[in-house]
């Protein structure tokens, strides 16, 4: 890395294996530094579309040759002979002379010239808060193939979906910058916090350093570099490293000492409520433009608030699980991504900052009634940057997605929800596992039907609206309650109903399709379960006998049911 230029040369030696059963005969890398050039399509997306990101907007027209980012390879060879390629944007076409039979390896060797950007989104140099190096998406990377075919999306606007790997990284960069990133170093004696206290660093070679890292089985490698980090490590649950690079400056170096031990009662939590942390090292770093996260670190911008600091760590932290160990598609389906992490995340925020809320995802669900009554919502299988707007895509995988999981414990109960956590990192860690993968897990933990679900919440815009229709006193002293089903989507209904004694109890309708029933959410109370509710009958009457007279009853009094119109769900409330 030449400093003073931002420019730096790279070397790839890449062992390939195709474990697919397809004779491959192109191969597609990523370049994602080509982005960030006047007339890109990530430039011109965001100077076309509605609601721009705030970071990007129009600065990418604006960026000077010695502003923008590139990766031009200089060589690319196969197994020692040279092979065609094309750049074409973001993406590097190859050719291959020999295909790649199933089951069959080849090395690629490539040789490329490297240009870092201004820090515009995500990477780059010399972000808002003075870090020097943000090192993401920085190297030709390999595309994914798999079931689907390549996934050789083009740098528009976000998400990544990559190879698994054993990483073995050297960078060599001036002896003052330090490095935190993926991957455990090998040479420690360089000093910059790491190694033994007290230890005195090597000389470094020329005024250079070489760091030397190595990272197994991950799919992704980013670094950061700044010549004013400091770096502190902390001790995280089961031997885990916690290492910590933030810049030295006075008005946040409180912020990001208490950071620590949240980290690490955050991983716990993580650990605990889906699966133990499978690499020994994770570091959070001070980088970027927000809060992303990559491979056993996340770079998050640091001159925040206390409780904003600990919320982004928590978020980005959380995606190690769904974007790195089961590492979904995100393009494809970035609700899985993006919603499963918000909603552990704040889960986690609940617990760890102390915040007691009887429904952390309440702003996740007002997201989501928000854009479904729009009448701009997009189905959650639109590709991630081909929503109409990014507040859209937004919504949809973030407020949405985490809606999908909390609201899945309304159908099949809490407990359920949490051993299918725990059994889909079980089954699906290392494996980029599909919705049908996810629900399938669901379905086996509950015994119960869920693909109407899978189907109307994440391919439709259908929407729920039931009502309490009518509520009517009979001649017998009984009571005969009238619910209606006004949208198109299918759900069971707990109906709460409080009597004039103050004592409540609650009445259970199982969606028939579901054919099984949750285990009683509040074992404190009465449940009465009446007959299965068939879809298409747009109404379902049911009798409370006689006995105790009804003062109110409503729909859902937990509120996880996503009804986009709540004013119709109770009867004789307030
Ligand atoms: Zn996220």
């Amino acid at each position: 890395m030449n400093v003073k230029t931002h420019q730096y040369t790279g070397k790839q030696i890449l062992k390939y294996t195709n474990n697919s059963p397809d004779v491959l005969n192109k191969v597609f890398y990523h370049l994602y530094f080509n982005a960030f050039q006047p007339g890109s399509e990530m430039d011109v997306r965001s100077r076309t579309i509605e609601d721009p990101d705030g970071r990007v907007g129009d600065r990418i027209s604006k960026l000077a040759p010695n502003e923008i980012g590139y990766i031009k390879p200089t060589m690319l060879k196969q197994d020692g002979k040279k092979v065609n390629y094309e750049v074409v944007g973001t993406v590097l076409e190859v050719t291959l002379n020999e295909p790649i039979q199933p089951g069959k390896n080849t090395t690629f060797t490539m040789e490329w010239d490297a240009q870092v950007p201004l820090q515009i989104r995500r990477s780059g140099r010399d972000n808002a808060e003075g870090v020097a190096y943000s090192m993401t998406q920085w190297y030709p990377k390999l595309a994914e193939y798999d079931f689907e075919g390549w996934h050789a999306d083009p740098y528009i606007a976000r998400e990544f979906h990559g190879v698994w790997g054993d990483f073995d990284v050297k960078i060599t960069i001036d002896a003052d910058y330090t490095i935190g990133g993926t991957g455990y170093l090998q040479n420690p004696e360089i000093g910059h916090g790491y190694g033994a206290v007290g230890q005195k660093a090597v000389k470094p070679k020329k005024g250079k350093y070489t760091w030397h890292f190595k990272a197994p089985k991950v799919h992704d490698f980013t670094w950061a570099a700044d010549n004013d980090y400091i770096h502190d490590i902390y001790p995280g649950p089961n031997g885990v490293e916690l290492h910590f690079f933030y810049k030295n400056n006075p008005e946040i170096k409180e912020n990001w000492k208490n950071l620590q031990p949240k980290t690490a009662e955050m991983l716990t939590f993580f650990n605990e409520h889906i699966g133990p942390y499978p690499y020994k090292q994770y570091s959070v770093i001070q980088g970027g433009d927000g809060g992303m996260e990559y491979a056993m670190c996340t770079l998050i911008t640091g001159e925040r608030k206390f409780g904003s600091l600990v919320g982004v760590t928590a978020h980005e932290m959380a995606h190690t699980w769904f974007q790195f160990l089961m590492a979904t598609n995100e393009a494809r389906h970035e609700w899985m991504d993006e919603g499963f992490t918000s909603y552990i995340s704040s889960e986690a925020m609940n617990v760890i900052m102390d915040e007691k809320s009887p429904n952390p995802h309440s702003g996740s669900y007002r997201g989501y009634t928000f854009l479904a009554n729009s009448g701009k919502e997009q189905p959650q299988t639109t590709q991630a940057d081909r929503y109409a707007s990014n507040r859209a895509y937004g919504i949809t995988a973030y407020s949405k997605g985490a809606v999908f999981l909390a609201q899945l414990g309304y159908i099949i109960g809490e407990e359920n929800l949490q051993k299918t956590l725990n059994k889909y990192y079980t089954d699906w860690t290392f494996k980029h596992p599909t919705p049908n993968d996810f629900i399938r897990v669901a379905e086996k933990v509950s015994g119960i039907e869920l693909e109407w679900y899978l189907i109307d919440w994440t391919q439709t815009t259908n929407t729920i609206d039931y009502a309490v229709k009518d509520v009517v006193v009979q001649d017998n002293g009984g009571t005969k309650v009238t619910l209606e089903r006004i949208g198109l989507m299918p759900m069971p209904i707990d109906v709460d109903v409080t009597y004039e004694d103050g004592s409540q109890e609650q009445f259970y309708i199982p969606l028939q399709m579901m054919r099984g029933e949750k285990p009683n959410p509040y074992p404190n109370m009465k449940r009465t379960q009446v007959r299965d509710w068939a879809w298409s009958y747009p109404t379902y009457e049911f009798d409370i006998p006689k006995g105790k007279k009804v003062k109110s009853l409503m729909i859902d009094a937990s509120k996880r049911m996503a009804d986009i119109n709540s004013e119709n769900n109770s009867w004789g409330v307030g």
